[in-house]
């Protein structure tokens, strides 16, 4: 299997490290050719609307939206939640997203002041609770009828999936811990 991470910017190579972990092999996506022969695609944290302009300036983000239309799995964390979202609100008027997962985010949800916090959380089909990293993460403030919700953190959903289209608002590369990472290869 050979994953694909996104890696115009941010939290990409901690991504490649769990996914390794994982025993997959990976591909770092900057151009289009970058998309042939992968298997899924990680979309990394780190900032959305820089992400959203390289997107478009590498001329990614058409290419991109039909692998996913066409049935990519994909794996968003963080900005990459935001990026994959129907709906983004806070975002920057120039900003672009992918819209393929029915939820409406709003970027730095959390509040400022409270940028970046740590919690466990549950998840059904793992046996202990995984420690998760918000780092100034988007908060979900609606989900559509075919979003799944895997994970919520005092009620809100920080981990969902529509399909084959992955989404958490923390950062599960950040911590030595790959459960997310295989859970999501086993829908791959
Ligand atoms: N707040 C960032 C954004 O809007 C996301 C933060 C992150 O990925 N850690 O893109």
């Amino acid at each position: 299997m050979l994953v694909g991470v996104l890696a115009l910017q941010g939290a990409f190579a901690a991504h490649q490290r769990a996914l390794a972990e994982c025993g997959v092999l990976t591909r770092q996506v900057r151009v289009s050719a970058d998309l042939d022969g992968i298997d899924a695609l990680v979309m990394p944290g780190g900032e959305s609307t820089t992400m959203s302009h390289l997107l478009t300036t590498s001329g990614l983000f058409d290419p991109l939206a039909e692998r996913i239309r066409d049935g990519l799995a994909v794996f968003g964390t963080c900005a990459g939640m935001i990026l994959l979202a129907r709906e983004v609100l806070d975002g920057r008027p120039d900003q672009r997203s992918l819209a393929a997962i029915d939820i409406t985010v709003r970027r730095n949800g959390y509040g400022r002041q409270v940028d970046s916090f740590e919690a466990d959380i549950t998840i059904d089909s793992l046996a202990a609770p995984f420690h998760a990293v918000f780092i100034r993460a988007p908060k979900v403030e609606r989900i559509g009828p075919a979003v799944q919700v895997i994970a919520a953190h005092d009620d809100v959903p920080v981990f969902a999936r529509e399909g084959r289209v992955f989404v958490a608002s923390f950062h599960p590369e950040l911590t030595p811990d790959p459960r997310l990472h295989s859970l999501f290869l086993q829908e791959v």
